[in-house]
């Protein structure tokens, strides 16, 4: 068992600022990651909406962060926790590798992506239905390919996308989207790119991989199929929670705080997209792990000087 003051969970820019300050106040802290440095990030073609940062590559972003964790002499623990629960004022994790034994617990775990959930879903991931852009567009060099979603994420990577693919198809189930203006603006100077609305996904057509989609007018309710040749969801995502054994999550599954980032669970933070709030960036990920570590850093310089005055008076 690994004993330490603080444990992070997760690798994100949340859990790597909460690192950063941690370090920099002398506070003994393990972070755990299961994956990569840098999240999502790493998976993002471009961050333009981080200050100090313009039309940044994902990529280099989570490389910067590595630098700065090696920079910071903070090693990364790679492990995926399965299990993390309060026993007897103490957090314990259960990772894959190793069981850890906590006084605080950072949760940065993020989130996942959302599925559609229709037949051969899983049956033609990796065979037409991708997660990512970055990591699978070249694949799609000249060919056809759909986007699903309205979101920030959609007209991202659809943006990305109509520089490698002939034709990008994004297709959203309403008229109005969720993404930035500044993003919906750019979409339109892509002569490639089509916007499909209000249309949903009925179908996954193919047989060994996908080679089409059955669409539905959302109003009209009339069908029509479009070939393509591979399909990207960004519909959304979904907490990584499952593994905390404490009831702190709202209806959606993510977890609520205070502004000092704590759960209604004490010592138990929450920090990045795993939280509750309304916006989830970058810029507000790293906000909140400053904001963990410094209420972390004063819990313990309080709970140490009580220990001396305990002594103090005793004496
Ligand atoms: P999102 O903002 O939640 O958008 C998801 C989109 O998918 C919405 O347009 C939603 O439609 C649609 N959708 C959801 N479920 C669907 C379903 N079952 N079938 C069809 N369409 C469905 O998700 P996101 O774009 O992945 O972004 C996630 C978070 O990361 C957001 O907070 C976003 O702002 C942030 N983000 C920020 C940036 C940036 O700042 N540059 C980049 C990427 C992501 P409705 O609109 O009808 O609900």
């Amino acid at each position: 068992m690994q004993n330490t003051e603080v444990l992070i969970i997760g690798g994100g820019p949340a859990g790597i600022t909460a690192a950063i300050y941690l370090k920099r106040s002398n506070i003994p802290f393990l972070i755990v990651e299961k994956y990569i440095v840098g999240g999502k990030t790493s998976l993002t073609s471009t961050i333009e909406n981080y200050p100090g940062f313009n039309q940044e590559n994902g990529a280099d972003f989570a490389l910067g962060l590595q630098k700065q964790l090696k920079f910071n002499d903070i090693d990364v623990s790679y492990d995926e926790i399965k299990k993390l629960e309060k026993i007897d004022g103490n957090f314990i994790a259960q990772g894959i590798e190793e069981t850890y034994k906590a006084k605080y617990v950072v949760v940065a775990t993020g989130t996942e992506e959302k599925r559609l959930n229709l037949a051969n879903e899983n049956r033609f991931i990796g065979k037409g239905i991708s997660f990512c852009a970055v990591c699978d567009g070249a694949f799609y060099k000249n060919k056809v390919v759909a986007l699903i979603g309205g979101g920030n994420s959609a007209f991202e990577e659809a943006i990305y996308l109509s520089t490698l693919a002939k034709e990008v198809h994004l297709i959203h189930r309403r008229e109005e989207f969720k993404a930035e203006e500044t993003l919906i603006e750019k979409i339109k100077q892509c002569d490639n790119v089509f916007l499909h609305t209000p249309y949903i996904v009925k179908k996954y057509i193919g047989e060994n991989k996908i080679s089409g989609l059955e669409l539905e007018n959302v109003i009209t309710k009339e069908t029509n199929n479009l070939n393509i040749d591979g399909v990207f969801l960004y519909i959304g995502l979904e907490p990584k929670i499952e593994f905390i054994k404490c009831d702190i999550k709202n209806n959606f599954g993510f977890i609520v705080t205070d502004d000092s980032m704590e759960s209604s669970v004490e010592n138990l933070f929450a920090i990045g997209d795993i939280k509750d709030k309304t916006l989830r960036q970058i810029v507000t990920a790293t906000s909140d792990g400053a904001i963990a570590a410094f209420t972390i850093k004063n819990r313990i310089g309080n709970r140490k000087n009580e220990e001396k005055r305990n002594i103090h008076t005793e004496s």
